[in-house]
């Protein structure tokens, strides 16, 4: 695939009157050598908002050359002013809160409140990252031997990366750069070619942090851009976030060429509902799990797995809540979802439920044909739900990534896990009901690593460790929390002995 085909590229708008982004590099925005251009949407409205450069390889060595500058004084300055930048950095997220959540409203669809919701979740791990002092401590032992001792320290690692995907504009990155500036290492990001202005407006605040030149580097771009960092013999270590296919192969370049790597991927995450569940309440946390962000969300709810009796109050109830979402722009008060992220990934939504159809589920909701009055241009589906899916048609199978719900029914718990388990992606997973025990047996025996008990989106705070496990995830450290502290830090023993 060559960079151009990237969704959006070939938009319909006129693109003349969009500003082409710069990079980041070396403390300075630098425009880009690029020839080509992503159009970049406001998906409610359908019109072109900006024009994301596809760097080139020489543009990330440019980066890297500036952070690998910078890498020597930023390590050795003492963790605690580290830390100050970011609570400076903190200080300005808070300030520019409002701006940051429509940025990302307007780039990506989502809800204001969605938006919100997802610029805090950033700035918490930027609270996490401001502990570093504490976090990154190492710890020592007297006397291993006679009058001998020994520490552990840890060291930053140098010139890191991290790419990230279209469906958190504002806080994926974050999942990174604060961790790995805290700990004395320098940073280059590449941001969704489909999202980069809440990255563009996150760098002008990072220039406000006091932090030298080459700390911390934007590059907007592709593939291209991707494969210029998984091979650069500067980077020592990459974080990527988007599908199981790419990450799989950032896996396993970057690890080839001898770098520490996390790669988080795909999910198709199975909720399972017990028939003795708080039905309403349930159903209501669930349409927030599957609908919610448009079902642009890695932890999204994908099958819903409702065990014996529950099946046909959890498929009408379900039916009748999705119904009831306000389908708009995110930015008009009152709507509840959002558009999709693009024109050709509306198309692929509509075509998996095109798929689902063919393949003999019951099609009980259809979001296919939604239309927003005043926003005829926006890239709308409408939420869907299918009832009798089987986990081998392609909509148990696939991830959608869109507004879509499966209802794939269980006659015991034995059987909705062994559904998860058969699944290649093992993300996120849900239980809900009232039995401790079957939560128990369910949190044990799940293959997905981010278990929910009555929650719909098992999301992890800042301070845990995100991620998930079989083809969701590549790697060792997971995302934030003690993880991030690890992942960019190597450990050092120290053995002395005064003679
Ligand atoms: P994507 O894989 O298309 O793109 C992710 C990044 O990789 C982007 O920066 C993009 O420029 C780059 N890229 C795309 N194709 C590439 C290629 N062939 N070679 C090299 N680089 C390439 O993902 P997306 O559509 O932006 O995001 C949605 C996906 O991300 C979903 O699968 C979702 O589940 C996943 N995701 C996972 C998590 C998680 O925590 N596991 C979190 C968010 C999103």
């Amino acid at each position: 695939m060559s960079d151009t085909r990237t969704a959006g590229a070939s938009a319909p708008t006129d693109t003349r009157a969009a500003e082409a982004l710069s990079n980041f590099i070396g403390g300075r925005w630098v425009p880009s050598a690029a020839r080509q251009f992503v159009d970049v949407h406001n998906p409610a409205l359908g019109t072109v908002i900006a024009r994301t450069p596809l760097s080139n390889a020489e543009e990330v060595d440019a980066a890297v050359q500036a952070a690998a500058r910078a890498f020597r004084g930023w390590s050795e300055t003492p963790v605690v002013v580290r830390a100050r930048a970011m609570f400076r950095f903190v200080r300005l997220l808070e300030e520019h809160f409002e701006d940051l959540a429509r940025t990302v409203t307007t780039e990506h669809g989502k809800t204001l409140d969605e938006a919100r919701g997802s610029v805090r979740r950033g700035i918490e791990c930027v609270e996490v990252a401001c502990g570093a002092p504490s976090l990154m401590m190492g710890y020592g032992l007297e006397n291993i031997a006679t009058n001998i001792d020994s520490a552990v320290v840890r060291q930053p690692i140098g010139v890191v990366a991290a790419i990230a995907p279209f469906n958190f504009p504002a806080m994926v990155p974050l999942w990174f750069l604060p961790f790995a500036v805290a700990t004395g290492n320098t940073i280059v990001v590449k941001p969704s070619e489909q999202v980069p202005l809440s990255q563009r407006l996150i760098f002008r605040l990072l220039e406000r942090c006091d932090l030298p030149p080459g700390v911390v580097n934007l590059v907007n771009g592709g593939r291209t851009v991707v494969e210029a960092i998984c091979d650069h013999p500067g980077i020592k270590a990459v974080s990527f976030v988007g599908s199981t296919p790419v990450a799989r192969e950032v896996y396993r370049r970057a690890t080839h060429a001898g770098k520490r790597v996390q790669a988080l991927g795909g999910a198709k995450n199975v909720v399972v509902v017990m028939p003795d569940a708080n039905m309403e309440k349930a159903i209501e946390i669930i349409t927030e799990s599957f609908y919610g962000c448009a079902g642009e969300r890695c932890l999204a709810g994908s099958l819903l797995v409702p065990v014996g009796a529950a099946h046909a109050e959890a498929r009408d109830r379900l039916v009748a809540s999705a119904r009831s979402l306000k389908v708009g722009d995110g930015l008009v008060p009152g709507v509840t979802m959002g558009p999709v992220i693009s024109g050709p990934h509306r198309d692929r939504v509509r075509s998996y439920i095109d798929k689902g159809v063919h393949e003999g589920a019951a099609l009980v909701l259809d979001g296919r044909g939604a239309t927003v009055g005043d926003r005829p241009d926006g890239f709308w589906v409408g939420p869907t739900v299918f009832d009798d899916v089987s986990p081998s048609m392609t909509i148990g199978r696939e991830e959608i990534f869109g507004p879509v719900a499966s209802i794939a029914a269980a006659k015991t718990l034995d059987e909705a896990i062994a559904l998860m388990e058969a699944h290649p992606n093992a993300n996120a997973t849900s239980i809900f009901t009232s039995s401790g025990k079957a939560a128990r047996e369910f949190a044990h025996r799940a293959t997905a690593s981010m278990v929910g008990v009555n929650i719909g989106v098992a999301a992890p705070m800042a301070y845990f460790p995100f991620g998930g496990a079989k083809d969701s995830f590549f790697g060792d450290l997971k995302v934030h929390g003690r993880d991030a502290f690890e992942f960019y830090t190597d450990k050092k023993v120290t053995i002395t002995r005064w003679l």
